[in-house]
């Protein structure tokens, strides 16, 4: 048998969209904060919208900035606590349904991992919220951690230095196609597109939950 035969080791998964529902950061971001921008600014709810969401356009999603919250309160000049806006509305943050019963099962053969790229304070509310947080040995955002806005194949390598793992050890799934799944095959990782909404054509390495990822995970764990 050869010697190069994989041996996965850490499975790694994205966050938002992937173990946690994105209703609760579209929430703090497109509802919550401009809810206080129009008290602030005694202004309807719609027109806040509109000029938060237009600013943030502005940044774009290629800056740090666009991913800091607090940045954001100093720019809109609010008062308050960002942390205040954040516990608010806590209650919208929720496991996709098959999550816990998958990442106990995976727990028992693998290292379990979070690469993000929210900012370290969304991870951290929504893994306390969801309790789910002792099941994964390491939690990493892009964001927060490596200064970077997007998880590039670049940041995979990093990860797997930092963890100690050659890339072929690890297996990433995330639901979003470029970052979670192109970048992370660049990197020399396994990786799996989780299409909720099936969208895409379906391949070998395409899901459309969990569950289904980890049946194709044994089965082809067990044939190598
Ligand atoms: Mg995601």
């Amino acid at each position: 048998m050869s010697e190069k035969i994989k041996k996965i080791k850490v499975i790694s998964f994205d966050l938002d969209g992937t173990l946690v529902d994105i209703v609760y950061t579209m929430w703090v971001w497109e509802r919550g904060l401009p809810e206080l921008y129009a008290k602030k600014n005694s202004v309807s709810i719609s027109e806040a919208i509109a000029s938060v969401t237009g600013e943030y356009a502005r940044v774009s999603d290629a800056s740090l900035k666009w991913y800091d919250i607090a940045y954001w309160f100093n720019f809109f000049d609010l008062s308050g606590d960002w942390k205040d806006l954040m516990e608010k509305h806590r209650e919208k943050i929720c496991l996709f349904p098959e999550v816990k019963e998958i990442i106990e099962e995976l727990t028992e053969d693998y290292e379990l991992v979070i690469t993000s790229n929210a900012a370290r304070e969304f991870v951290e509310i929504e893994l306390q919220v969801t309790g789910i947080e002792d099941y994964f040995s390491r939690i990493f955002s892009a964001t927060s951690d490596f200064r970077q806005v997007k998880k590039t194949s670049q940041f995979y390598k990093k990860l797997c230095k930092t963890i100690g793992i050659s890339p072929s050890q690890m297996i990433h799934i995330g639901d979003h196609y470029e970052f979670d799944y192109l970048a992370p095959q660049q990197a020399g990782i396994e990786t799996y597109y989780l299409d909720r909404d099936g969208k895409t054509p379906k391949n070998s390495h395409t899901v459309k939950n969990l569950k289904e990822f980890v049946r194709i995970l044994r089965y082809s764990q067990t044939k190598r």
